[in-house]
């Protein structure tokens, strides 16, 4: 494992065995972290603050984990600080006994109000200062804010805030206001987090030391498990104890699929034709799905009725659907008594019997609604099952799965269908049905191979699409994070008048730019993404940006938003920096002519186009282009 020099073990642990963990050691380990943009160093980092407590006070590994996060439970459970920057500023006056008008001009100015909590400690008089905060004790307090609703609820929470910033010292101000804020700003992914985990617990167990080979692969390996076992179960804690009782190799076992815990779903792979997906399974026997567009819904029906329907990102949609849960239940099939689907809601309009756009359904109401309120009708298109009665068949093969589908439920149709499906090898009747997908309102096929499993939160290769408008040219959408932009003019003046947008590489955990997108907004478009950029403006580019000098934006955001893009092709840039070193030693890849497709909510920054991705249709397009040229124009 990689040790950072000023980072290793034994001084790390300043508290005595069994005792709380002080909240000290996240701040330091953040401060490091923070320090270096070399990912293995961030990673040892990590590993290291993990090891000195599994070795001391394991029990506070689960609200290590979550701090780390910047979370307090998994996604599913919904749960949120809410609070807002007037709050915390608030807070802030009241302990250091300054001015909220001088905290609000410092913060103008440096943008970060982390800095301006640690700026303003020495203000702060205290006769009796508190105890150090501990780990527990601030992931407790952050519970409690979380859980804080009503009448006057910022006030309330704003007591809990002022209780922490009292007791923080330091650099633990600073990093307990980013916290609050939900902007951590050092970075740091959930795939370091996890693998850093499984390191820690390998490294703690077996006392190895160094990097020999054969604990090198002891550790790849231990890593692919915890991440196997995180996206069938994305929830710490399940996750964190298991791995400290059971250790490694009997994960597995205890913490899988479960209905009631969102599984993170299977996702495709783009391609560019019907000849592309042939050449793909030239050995495979696949099936076609129309590749509806609405917005994924992964429905739990649990034993005694309960319906819970979660979003791509694991995130509780139940109440937004509440046609759906009261649809289900119904045409369960005698003897069904629990089944997890993998669904497209999307929606419908029962006059017409048709499909209808993608836009109309992102006008529905996002939660709260009631059946008597719905404005928009949707249709639930189910095309999985992963689990039927208790028994998971995330292992079985597609075939199996949409047998147990058909065996589980009865559709009815215009509000609970199947997939429309074909299986051919025929490039004639596939490229027939990729026209009725368009005709009949989806976004064009799904091709699946039906003998492979249900690889959750997967990119797999066993699920192609095919878009029926990119064919020609790039084969798919990007999902691009809006990093800074630059002010309007003319027209446009007041809001941004273009925009920076970056693909993001998970393996070194930066936002790397693709292409600057200035042209086929509406000035109504321009005026609404003006409106939710601001709140994310950041006085300098953060460390984890990688972009051209040449190309400096006037304004930075944190990365936060993302943007669905579609464009014409990819070239080489000179400027952009997206997957450099993939293809070119020292280029990035750029898309031209972007245009904005939509703003995704349900995508979080690390789910946006990987830079890996964006080198792999770079080089389909090569090929393409290719095979263009030997075709001498004849098509
Ligand atoms: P991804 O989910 O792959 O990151 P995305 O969210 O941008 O990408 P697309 O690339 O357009 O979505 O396609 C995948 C999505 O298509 C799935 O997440 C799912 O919501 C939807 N979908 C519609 N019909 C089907 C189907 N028959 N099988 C699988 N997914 C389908």
């Amino acid at each position: 494992a990689a040790e950072h020099n000023s980072f290793d073990l034994d001084s790390l642990v300043t508290w005595k065995a069994g005792e709380p963990v002080p909240f000290s050691l996240l701040a330091s380990t953040f401060e490091a972290i923070a320090d270096t943009t070399k990912r293995l160093e961030r990673t040892g980092i990590l590993i290291n603050a993990f090891r000195a407590v599994i070795a001391t006070t394991p029990a506070d590994l689960l609200p290590m984990v979550y701090l780390c996060t910047n979370r307090m439970a998994p996604a599913h459970a919904g749960v949120e600080l809410g609070i807002g920057d007037a709050t915390l500023i608030k807070a802030l006056a009241q302990t250091t006994g300054r001015k909220e008008s001088s905290i609000r001009s410092e913060y103008g100015e440096c943008g970060d109000l982390g800095l301006v909590a640690f700026n303003s400690r020495g203000t702060q008089k205290t006769m009796f200062p508190p105890p150090p905060l501990t780990l527990r004790q601030v992931f407790k307090l952050f519970k409690d804010i979380a859980a804080v609703a009503g009448e006057k609820s910022q006030d309330r929470k704003k007591a809990f805030i002022i209780k922490l910033l009292v007791a923080a010292k330091g650099q633990e101000a600073g990093y307990v206001m980013r916290a609050l804020q939900g902007k951590l700003r050092i970075g740091l992914g959930e795939e370091t987090v996890l693998a850093a985990l499984a390191h820690a617990a390998v490294l703690q167990k077996e006392g190895a030391q160094g990097a020999s080979e054969a604990i090198a692969g002891r550790l790849e390996r231990a890593a692919q498990i915890v991440k196997q076992v995180y996206s069938e179960c994305p929830s710490y804690d399940e996750l964190v104890p298991a791995l400290l009782e059971q250790g490694i190799d009997e994960l597995p076992q205890h913490v899988h699929f479960k209905p009631g815990v969102p599984v993170k779903p299977m996702l495709a792979k783009p391609t560019t034709g019907v000849g592309e997906v042939l050449d793909k399974f030239t050995d495979q026997e696949f099936t076609c799905e129309y590749k509806y567009d609405g917005e994924r819904a992964q429905i739990h029906v649990l034993p005694g009725g309960v319906v819970k329907i979660y979003s791509r990102n694991s995130e509780d949609n139940t109440t937004k659907y509440p046609d759906i849960v009261k649809l289900i239940p119904k045409q369960l099939k005698p003897g069904i008594s629990s089944v997890v689907l993998d669904a497209e809601a999307v929606a419908f309009d029962h006059s017409t019997g048709k499909i209808l756009p993608f836009q109309i359904l992102s006008t529905r109401a996002r939660k709260d609604v009631t059946v008597e309120n719905i404005k928009v009708n949707v249709c639930v298109y189910a095309f999985d099952c992963l689990s039927i009665n208790g028994r998971t068949l995330l292992r079985e093969p597609l075939t199996a799965r949409r047998d147990a589908l058909a065996s589980a439920l009865e559709p009815l149709t215009g509000h609970l269908e199947f997939a429309t499906a074909k299986t051919s090898r025929d490039i004639e009747e596939l490229t027939r049905f990729l026209d009725e997908s368009v005709e009949a309102g989806t976004e064009g096929l799904i091709v699946k191979t039906v003998a492979d499993s249900y690889e959750p939160s997967k990119r797999s290769s066993h699920w192609l699409k095919l878009k029926k408008d990119y064919l020609e040219g790039v084969g798919d959408t990007f999902d691009l994070v809006p990093i800074g932009a630059w002010y309007g003019k003319g027209k446009r003046t007041g809001v941004y008048g273009s925009y920076l947008l970056a693909a993001y590489d998970p393996e070194g955990e930066e936002y790397q730019t693709l292409c600057k997108i200035g042209t086929g907004f509406s000035e109504e478009v321009l005026k609404q993404l003006a409106e939710q950029m601001q709140g994310l403006a950041i006085p300098e580019a953060r460390k984890y940006y990688r972009y051209g000098e040449s190309l400096v934006p006037d304004v930075w955001f944190d990365a936060k938003a993302v943007w669905e893009v579609k464009a014409a092709d990819l070239s080489i840039s000179p400027v952009h920096k997206a997957a450099l070193g993939l293809v070119d030693p020292s280029k990035g890849i750029s898309i031209r002519f972007p245009r904005l497709v939509r703003v995704r909510d349900d995508k979080g920054p690390e789910d946006a186009t990987s830079t890996e991705q964006v080198a792999e249709m770079y080089r389909k397009q090569a090929v393409l282009q290719q095979k263009q040229k030997k075709g001498g124009g004849g098509g």
